[in-house]
């Protein structure tokens, strides 16, 4: 794909940022709130890159596409393709079967409709349809036009959604591509209803033209680049010249504060750029659709589209989902999009692209993703060690968790992941989930074995290095790159370490690793009662609670409303024969009707005690006896140590995990370390 990265073009912003927070950090003394990061938010949409139109020549070798909304509410987006120059006879044109970013097969010619072909002076052209989305045209080796429609009715960051007040166009699921051609540059025109504007994050020669036209090098940058039609609310900010506006497009309105919103983001934004060392882009789009429901987001070169609740304003709640989003797509301009698996660039769009590396390009984005929040002042330290306590306990009750290597389930994302079966919860477990806390392990890693050798090792080190070695200079990586970056952050050799937990199934173990950076790591029973604080005087002993004792009795069994959902491999439901689908009706023949139902009478039952199922399977009346364990599940939290009694050395290296001791950082909280002796 097309890199804007040149190491020349990105060290300026570097350095400005790091000099202006550092002076900050100087002016200020140490304290526990954020720093007013000093780069103002600025009304409206950041101005557009603008680029020099075509020379003739080029022109002819472009791909011409014209966009028209001539009934927005029909929901058909009219497009027409030009290609003056055409040396075979016959041309084949054809659509994405996927979008990058989104490993799924998806189709996307299934919404193209009536397509035709014609001479540039409008003569019908022979189309044979070829496979499910290639067409081919007979041109002669003349230049010809296509042209379609495609039926956009589908509201998400992957596809397309027209109606009578806005738009978002997904590229893939819009342009054709000529076949074996995609390396030809792209000009589109669009033609908006009145009263709408266009926004994308590609170079335009018109900028004030009220038919915005924008160019794209090739097909895969055009692919990159999603459109914003209508009338977004705008914001945007600048870190040392590299432009980042946020676009809110609520067209049946929203809770959120936009300039709260683009204040987060710019901390997030400043945050990323002192961690990887500048911003590789001049200017860098967040699409923001608020729809009924949330939706994630889809990471690009210069941009992300993003979704969002509209109504998920109206507590902390829905600011910090954001916080997340957006810290998320932001690094993926790193991670996945300039630092990518060879197989992730350029791409087949015909067919499935299997990549080893999901776990690293997802869920390595999601542990930085957290890191960085801290560090943007975003979260709490011990609020993002609850979260982490959270995701490890969630993690070690999952079945699947070290079925199959964590590289095979991310080459069978298509087919596993996005597929889903009923046996996935014994033997799937999430890239995301797992890379996350893979990532978290070997981060830890990085940082103790450097430690240990008086250096500095993270894995933000390890991206640095990728950054440099390959991000910046157009090149993919493999797992032998990974492993190398790693070893030189350790000052050791790390594949060991990628052998046990990436190509193999070796348990993960985190509560070692926190230990030895100051972390207390506290391990209960599920009826255990949470610790109490240790800043607080002791508790009187209380009696055992009712409640949580109903937590000693563990089945094995996940419901879904009545119907069992999964059953745990030689778990007592297991043992007792219970399947997937069945529809419990009664325990002990009392009637049971709902999930709490069967939840309170299974736990009326101590572990030991024989109950007896009713339940409905094909349409049979069966009944199966279960004898209930005690749960075998864990609960953890993970809780900073008092600073003052932790040896100098492991707050020294706590401190930059956590971000909490950075002079030049947003937030600084060095507060929290004791007097100098
Ligand atoms: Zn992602």
């Amino acid at each position: 794909m097309h890199r804007v990265a040149h190491v020349s073009r990105w060290l300026p912003a570097l350095l400005a940022v790091g000099l202006l927070l550092r002076a900050d950090a100087r002016a200020e003394p140490p304290q526990r709130a954020p720093v007013a990061i000093p780069i103002p938010i600025q009304p409206g949409p950041a101005p557009p890159l603008t680029t020099e139109p075509l020379g003739a020549r080029e022109r002819r070798r472009a791909v011409r596409f014209t966009v028209a909304l001539p009934e927005p509410a029909s929901q058909y987006v009219e497009v027409t393709m030009t290609v003056t120059r055409a040396t075979r006879r016959a041309t084949s044109i054809a659509m994405p079967a996927w979008i990058p970013g989104s490993y799924k097969i998806r189709d996307f010619a299934r919404h193209v409709d009536g397509l035709r072909a014609e001479t540039l002076d409008g003569r019908p052209l022979a189309v044979h349809k070829r496979d499910k989305q290639t067409w081919t045209i007979t041109n002669r080796r003349r230049g010809f036009r296509v042209v379609y429609r495609v039926f956009a009715d589908e509201l998400s960051v992957r596809t397309n959604f027209v109606d009578a007040q806005h738009a978002l166009l997904s590229s893939p699921a819009l342009f054709l591509y000529l076949v074996g051609q995609e390396a030809r540059p792209a000009e589109i025109e669009l033609r908006l209803p009145p009263g709408w504007r266009a926004y994308a994050p590609l170079p335009t020669p018109t900028p004030d033209d009220p038919t915005p036209r924008y160019l794209a090098a090739s097909y895969d940058e055009l692919v990159d680049a999603p459109f914003m039609l209508g009338r977004p609310d705008a914001r945007h900010f600048s870190i040392a010249g590299r432009r980042v506006e946020l676009l809110l497009s609520a067209v049946a309105g929203a809770n959120l504060e936009l300039d709260r919103a683009a204040a987060e983001a710019r901390d997030i934004v400043v945050t990323f750029s002192r961690l990887m060392g500048g911003l590789p882009f001049a200017r860098y789009t967040m699409f923001l659709e608020a729809g009924p429901h949330g939706g994630g987001g889809l990471e690009h070169e210069r941009s992300a589209m993003m979704m969002v609740q509209r109504d998920g304003f109206s507590s902390e709640g829905g600011y910090a989902r954001l916080a997340h989003l957006v810290a998320h797509e932001f690094f993926h301009l790193w991670n996945v999009k300039r630092i990518h698996d060879r197989a992730l660039g350029p791409f087949d769009y015909t067919r499935e692209v299997h990549s080893r590396l999901l776990w690293f390009h997802e869920g390595f984005t999601e542990t930085v993703e957290n890191q960085a929040l801290v560090r943007a002042g975003l979260t709490e330290p011990q609020d993002f060690l609850s979260a982490l306590a959270g995701a490890w306990t969630s993690y070690r009750r999952k079945p699947g968790r070290d079925h199959e290597p964590i590289s095979l389930v991310s080459h069978d994302a298509w087919t596993r992941l996005y597929q889903s079966s009923a046996r996935d919860a014994n033997t799937l477990v999430s890239y995301y989930e797992k890379g996350h806390l893979i990532g978290v392990a070997l981060d830890l890693e990085l940082r103790l074995r450097a430690g240990a050798r008086g250096r500095r090792g993270s894995l933000v080190g390890v991206f640095r290095r990728l950054m440099a070695s390959h991000g910046a200079r157009d090149r993919g990586i493999d797992l032998d790159d990974i492993i190398a970056a790693a070893s030189a952050e350790a000052g050791e050799d790390m594949r060991w370490f990628f052998r046990r937990h990436v190509e193999g199934t070796t348990p993960l173990q985190l509560p070692p690793l926190l230990e030895a950076i100051g972390v207390r790591v506290i391990n209960r029973a599920p009826w255990e009662p949470p610790p109490p604080d240790p800043q607080l005087p002791a508790p009187p002993p209380e009696p055992p609670s009712p409640d949580l004792e109903r937590l000693r009795t563990w089945t094995g069994m996940q419901l879904s409303g009545t119907r069992v959902h999964n059953v745990e491999p030689r778990s007592p439901a297991a043992i007792a024969g219970l399947m997937i689908g069945d529809e419990l009706i009664a325990i002990d023949r009392r009637r049971v009707d709902s999930q709490a139902a069967i939840e309170a009478r299974v736990a009326d039952h101590r572990p030991g005690e024989r109950l007896v199922i009713s339940l409905f399977r094909d349409g049979q009346l069966l009944e199966r006896a279960v004898v209930p364990a005690l749960n075998p599940h864990r609960e953890f939290s993970f809780e900073l140590i008092d600073a003052a009694t932790l040896d100098p050395k492991v707050l020294r290296l706590r401190d930059a995990w956590l971000g909490t001791c950075d002079p030049a950082g947003p937030v600084n909280r060095c507060v929290l370390r004791p007097p100098a002796p």
